[in-house]
């Protein structure tokens, strides 16, 4: 049933959460992770030009070396999460719209279940579901498993 499990993460604590239940899955039916931290273009005041987006699309983050821990350690920590445990993990770092980005990895590399936080890193918690996350339930057709924040309490 489930073969290929899709985290988005923002490094926060609460997507941290849901990388344990993802990793208990994965374990449980033998899947393999996909860590996915996606650059978010339009985030405000953030002011990239076409040639870094360009070269982060290869990987090549040069003086960005801020934006490039923040999706190490994004990512990275599913993997330390998952190293006990006999799971792959591949690591993606995207740059674009995040839920566009989830749903198009999610619907082009066999992602049976995406595991994901009800919140990120923004703080902000006047919504039941953080806007990544609603606009992911909305675009794509594969089963969305959403980790509550309150479990990071
Ligand atoms: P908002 O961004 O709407 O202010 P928020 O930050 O509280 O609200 P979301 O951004 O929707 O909430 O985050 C919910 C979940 O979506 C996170 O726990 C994480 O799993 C995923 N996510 C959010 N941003 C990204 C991103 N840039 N890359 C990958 N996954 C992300
Ligand atoms: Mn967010």
């Amino acid at each position: 049933m489930y073969d290929n499990i899709l985290i988005p993460t923002d490094g926060s604590d609460t997507a941290n959460v849901a990388v344990d239940h993802a990793v208990d899955l994965a374990a449980k039916y033998g899947a393999r992770l996909h860590a996915l931290y996606v650059v978010d273009i339009d985030a405000v005041n953030f002011g990239l030009g076409t040639e870094q987006v360009d070269r982060i699309k290869q990987g090549n983050f040069g003086e960005m070396t801020e934006l490039q821990d923040k999706a190490e350690s994004a990512t990275g920590a599913v993997v330390s999460a998952a190293e006990e445990h006999d799971i792959e993990v591949h690591e993606e770092v995207r740059v674009g719209t995040p839920h566009d980005v989830i749903a198009g990895y999610a619907d082009n590399n066999d992602i049976d279940l995406v595991v994901m936080g009800s919140h990120g890193r923004s703080g902000v918690r006047r919504a039941l579901l953080g806007s990544v996350t609603e606009r992911v339930l909305r675009s794509t057709h594969v089963p969305v498993l959403v980790v509550d924040e309150h479990e990071a309490e």
